[in-house]
């Protein structure tokens, strides 16, 4: 087949050509496009505007903890649709497929692993899980490892990426909200240490809860960071927006979060941030 095709004006155009499957992605920052494998070894970085694009809970787990340390936490819980919820597609059918598809058993995985030698409780959401949304599962593993690094006197680290709350579990994905709020406010009172990592997106119920309650809030460059999207808040409001309006860069700006921090030198920060709360002499020597 032609690569060229004449148009209607009669001027010679350059048809689209499909890049394989699975080779390449086009950067939502520059629209540039990238080889996957690059990408990857780069950290989901854009090699060319320094974009975050989305990371996977598996390789953000692995670029955080040290090789071979992390071990998983309820690992097999699932949801399960009790509302019998159906939208466009059975919920129940939506957790079967979304399961097969993305090869997670739900929204965040939860564990503890050692970051630079230091044990940690560690949950990382991943947003190809239903939008990683949070429903009673999330909301369960959540709290769990609140308590997990309470009785281990650990510190935890969570990493959002999240549309919000998950509505076809209703009222008891929003009770979550109150749920792990609750559980981060024992936490804090017994002299716990939370890191918060906040990604694109970190939205609605996850942003109004656990995400925003760290102790030290830490976002990725450029992430949308909000309650409700732009785009509803301008048709409530009726008014233009600010320039960059709930990115990382303008809720830094407004004293939401301490501190962004390059996908790339996370590691490093939370090493410098955990020396710094509590002390080399607690390290795990490997
Ligand atoms: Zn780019």
């Amino acid at each position: 087949m032609s690569w060229f095709k004449r148009s209607n004006d009669g001027l010679l155009t350059k048809e689209r050509r499909d890049f394989p499957k699975g080779l390449w992605v086009k950067c939502e920052g520059c629209g540039g496009i990238l080889y996957i494998k690059e990408l990857k070894r780069n950290f989901n970085v854009c090699i060319k505007c320094n974009y975050h694009l989305k990371m996977g809970c598996d390789d953000y787990v692995n670029m955080l903890v040290d090789d071979g340390s992390f071990i998983q936490t309820d690992a097999n819980m699932r949801s399960i649709d009790f509302l019998n919820f159906k939208g466009k597609e059975k919920y129940s059918e939506k957790l079967v497929n979304t399961i097969k598809k993305v090869n997670l058993n739900e929204a965040i995985k939860t564990g503890i692993g050692l970051i630079s030698g230091y044990k940690v409780v560690i949950g990382v959401m991943d947003f190809s899980f239903i939008g990683g949304s949070m429903g009673s599962v999330v909301g369960e593993k959540v709290k769990r490892s609140i308590e997990r690094a309470m009785s281990e006197h650990i510190p935890l680290i969570i990493v959002s990426a999240s549309g919000g709350a998950r509505m076809m579990e209703g009222l008891a994905s929003l009770m979550q909200m109150a749920k792990t709020s609750i559980k981060l406010a024992e936490f804090s009172r017994d002299g716990g240490l939370y890191i918060s990592i906040l990604t694109n997106p970190t939205t609605a119920g996850v942003m109004a809860s656990y995400a925003m309650l760290g102790d030290i809030i830490i976002a990725e460059p450029e992430a949308l960071i909000g309650f409700a999207g732009p785009r509803v808040i301008k048709q409530t409001i009726g008014e233009k927006l600010p320039e960059g309006f709930q990115s990382s860069e303008f809720v830094l700006e407004h004293g939401f979060v301490d501190m962004i921090v390059n996908r790339k030198e996370m590691k490093e920060k939370l090493t410098e941030i955990l020396d710094f709360f509590i002390g080399g002499h607690n390290r795990v020597k490997r």
